[in-house]
C-alpha cells in the first residue's frame, strides 16, 4: 500500500467538508481540510447566517408597526447599519472559530490556502506545500453567477457584498427571482430601502407551487416591495447621480445599488479536476454517482459543487454519508426525496414535497387543500397580511404529497410536517392529529374541505 501524508483530503472547509473531515478524523482517520477563505463556507460566512440575522434586523420595523395595534406607542427607534455589522462580524467570527475548534477537537488539520489537485493523490496548497492523500473530497461550494456578456454588469453587486455594504443605499434593484433575490428584497425593504424587484418570468420563486408563488408576491408586496415580472435586462448604466437599469421592456430604473441573484455555479475552476481525471456534468458542476463518488475512484464529491440539491443541510448529509461508506464500512447514500426548504421571504415559506402543478404531472389524480386567512395576530391590529396553508394529497392511496405554508413561523412549521411527509403519512392520519391551538399551524390539521382549483396549477 503507498504510503501518503494523509488518509482524506477535503478541498473546502463549508458544511460539507466540515462534516466529512470531522467524522472521518473521529474514525481514527489522518485528515487534512484546505480552506481558501474562512472556515465555515458559504452558509456561515457569507450565505445562510448572516442573512438571517439579516432578516431578524430587518423585521423589527413591520414589528414596531404591530406594536402600535398591541397598544405600544409610536417609538422613535431607529436602525444603524454600522453597529448591526459589526455584531454579525463577531458572530460571524464566533462561528467560524468554533468550526476550526471542532475540526481540531476531531484530530482533522486545517491548512489554510488555496489548494489545487496535481493528479488523483496529490493536493498543492498554494504557499504551504504539496501532500499525498489516499482520498480527496471535493467539497468547494458554489459561487454566485451573473450574466458577465450583459453590458455594465460590473456595476452590480452579488449577496457576497451585500453583507458588507459600507451604508444602506437609499435605493437597490434586485435581479432574479429565486431564494437570493427573494430574501434580500425583504431585507432591504424591512431595513426602509426603496426595493424593486425584477425577475425576467412569469411569477418568482420558479420550483414552488404556484398558489405560494402568487401569495408570496402579493405579501411581499403588501411590504412595499415593487416587483417588475417578464422583464429581461439589457444594459445597465452608471451615471453621476445613480444607476441606471435598462430592460427590454424599454423601461428603465433609476436605482442607488444593483444586485443579481441570478444563481451560483458550482466552483470547480483552477482546482486541477481535470488533471485528476474528474468528470464534469453538463451544467459545470462535479458528476458524482449515489455514494457522492466521482469519476475516479479514489475521489467524491459533496455539497453545492455537485449541484444535487444545494442546501446546507444536504451538504451535511452527503458528507456524513461519504464519511459513513469510507470510514465506518457502512455504506450509506443520502435519500435526496422529501428534502424540506425554506425561503426568509417576508412573509416567510415553508415547503416540502411536490408542488400542486408537479403532483398532477407524476401522480395524475390528486386532491388539493387550500386555506389562507389573516392570522390572529393579524385580525387583532387590523393588518392585512394573509397566510396560506396547501395540502397536496394523492387520490387513492390519501398520501400527501406535498405541504406548503407561508406565513409566520412557516420554516418551523414546515420541519415537522417534512418528518411527517418522510414517513409516507396519509391524510386521515395527518388529520386524526389533535389540533394545538391557537395557532396558525392548527389549520394544517383542520383542512377538510377539497378545494376546487379555477384551471389546472399552471407550470412555470
Ligand atoms: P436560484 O437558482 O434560486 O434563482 C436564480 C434566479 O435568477 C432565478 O429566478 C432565475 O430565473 C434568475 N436568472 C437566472 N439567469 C438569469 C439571467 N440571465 N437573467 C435574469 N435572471 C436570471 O438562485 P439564487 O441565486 O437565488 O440561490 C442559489 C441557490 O442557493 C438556490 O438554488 C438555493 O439552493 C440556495 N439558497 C437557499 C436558501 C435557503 O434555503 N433559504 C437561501 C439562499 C440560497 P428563472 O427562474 O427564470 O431561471
Amino acid at each position: 500500500m503507498a504510503n501518503y501524508d494523509y488518509d482524506l483530503f477535503v478541498i473546502g472547509a463549508g458544511s460539507g467538508g466540515v462534516r466529512a473531515a470531522r467524522l472521518a478524523a473521529l474514525s481514527g482517520a489522518r485528515v487534512a481540510v484546505a480552506e481558501e477563505h474562512r472556515v465555515g463556507g458559504t452558509c456561515v460566512i457569507r450565505g445562510c447566517v448572516p442573512k438571517k440575522f439579516m432578516v431578524y434586523a430587518s423585521e423589527f420595523a413591520h414589528s414596531a408597526k404591530v406594536a402600535e395595534g398591541y397598544g405600544w406607542s409610536e417609538s422613535q427607534a431607529s436602525f444603524d447599519w454600522k453597529r448591526f455589522l459589526a455584531a454579525k462580524d463577531r458572530e460571524i467570527a464566533r462561528l467560524s472559530g468554533i468550526y476550526v475548534t471542532n475540526l481540531n477537537n476531531a484530530g482533522a488539520e486545517v491548512i489554510h490556502g488555496r489548494a489545487k489537485l496535481v493528479d488523483a493523490h496529490t493536493v498543492e496548497v498554494e504557499g504551504k506545500g504539496v501532500f499525498t492523500t489516499e482520498k480527496v473530497l471535493i467539497a468547494t461550494g458554489g459561487r454566485p453567477w451573473l450574466p458577465e456578456t450583459l453590458p455594465g454588469v460590473e456595476h452590480a453587486i452579488t449577496s457576497e457584498e451585500a453583507f458588507h455594504l459600507l451604508e444602506l443605499p437609499k435605493r437597490i434593484m434586485i435581479a432574479g427571482g429565486g431564494y437570493i433575490a427573494v430574501e434580500f428584497a425583504g431585507i432591504f425593504a424591512g431595513l426602509g430601502v426603496d426595493t424593486t424587484l425584477v425577475y425576467r418570468g412569469a411569477n418568482i420563486l420558479r420550483g414552488f407551487d404556484d398558489d405560494v408563488r402568487a401569495h408570496v408576491t402579493d405579501e411581499m408586496k403588501k411590504r412595499g416591495v415593487k416587483i417588475v415580472l417578464g422583464c429581461q435586462h439589457e444594459r445597465i448604466e452608471k451615471t453621476e447621480a445613480c444607476i441606471v437599469n435598462h430592460m427590454n421592456s424599454g423601461a428603465a430604473i433609476e436605482t442607488d445599488l444593483v444586485m443579481f441573484a441570478t444563481g451560483r455555479a458550482p466552483y470547480t475552476a483552477g482546482l486541477g479536476l481535470e488533471a485528476a481525471g474528474v468528470k464534469l456534468a453538463e451544467n459545470g458542476a462535479v458528476a458524482v454517482d449515489a455514494y457522492s463518488k466521482t469519476s475516479v475512484e479514489n475521489i467524491w464529491a459533496v455539497g453545492d459543487v455537485t449541484d444535487r440539491i444545494n442546501l446546507t443541510p444536504v451538504a451535511i448529509r452527503e458528507g456524513a454519508a461519504f464519511a459513513q461508506t469510507e470510514f465506518y464500512g457502512n455504506p450509506t447514500t443520502f435519500d435526496h426525496d422529501m428534502v424540506a426548504s425554506a425561503v426568509f421571504s417576508q412573509p416567510p415559506v415553508g415547503s416540502v414535497g411536490l408542488s400542486e402543478a408537479d403532483a398532477r404531472h407524476k401522480h395524475g389524480k390528486i386532491d388539493i387543500y387550500l386555506s389562507r386567512f389573516r392570522p390572529m395576530k393579524t385580525t387583532f391590529y387590523g393588518g392585512d397580511e394573509r397566510c396560506l396553508i396547501k395540502l397536496v394529497v394523492e387520490q387513492g392511496s390519501e398520501r400527501i404529497l406535498g405541504c406548503h405554508v407561508v406565513g409566520p413561523d412557516a420554516p418551523e412549521i414546515i420541519q415537522m410536517a417534512a418528518v411527517a411527509l418522510k414517513m409516507g403519512v396519509t391524510k386521515p392520519q395527518w388529520d386524526s392529529t389533535c389540533a394545538v391551538h391557537p395557532t396558525l399551524a392548527e389549520e394544517l390539521v383542520t383542512m377538510r374541505e377539497k378545494h376546487v382549483p379555477q384551471g389546472l396549477g399552471a407550470a412555470a
